[in-house]
């Protein structure tokens, strides 16, 4: 095995997905809604569990609800279910301390998007 070190620069476009990273940057939550059955997924998904590729975008209310927690070594991540959504996402929680389980979407501090959720005061459900 060889230890060997890579720097890229790359540039990546959202795409499609302009209107939900234009959120994430802002702290709102910008759901993608199916046009044929009405589906909002949030992180967006390009075809609907319906098969629709079809869909316009919706701003949610930006707070979501913790169903699994993890920890780790560079940090605390979940699996989470914005309300009004119809599935569930991966989020960086910061500033969670048990047993708070719901949160809201929070801007990040840098340039690069992120899905971050900070408790809601309460926070326990
Ligand atoms: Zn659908």
């Amino acid at each position: 095995m060889m230890k060997h070190q890579l720097s890229l620069d790359y540039t990546l476009s959202p795409g499609w997905m302009q209107p939900w990273v234009d959120g994430l940057m802002k702290g709102e939550a910008i759901a993608r809604v199916c046009d044929a059955c009405g589906s909002k997924s949030f992180a967006p998904q390009r075809v609907c569990k319906c098969g629709c590729c079809d869909g316009d975008w919706a701003t949610l209310s930006g707070t979501a609800t913790v169903v699994r927690q993890t920890d780790g070594t560079d940090g605390h991540f979940a699996m989470a279910r914005f309300d009004g959504a119809d599935n569930d996402v991966v989020v960086r929680l910061e500033g969670f301390k048990s047993p708070q389980t719901k949160g809201r979407l929070t801007a990040p501090a840098g340039a690069i998007p992120q899905m971050i959720l900070t408790p809601l005061e309460g926070g326990i459900t």
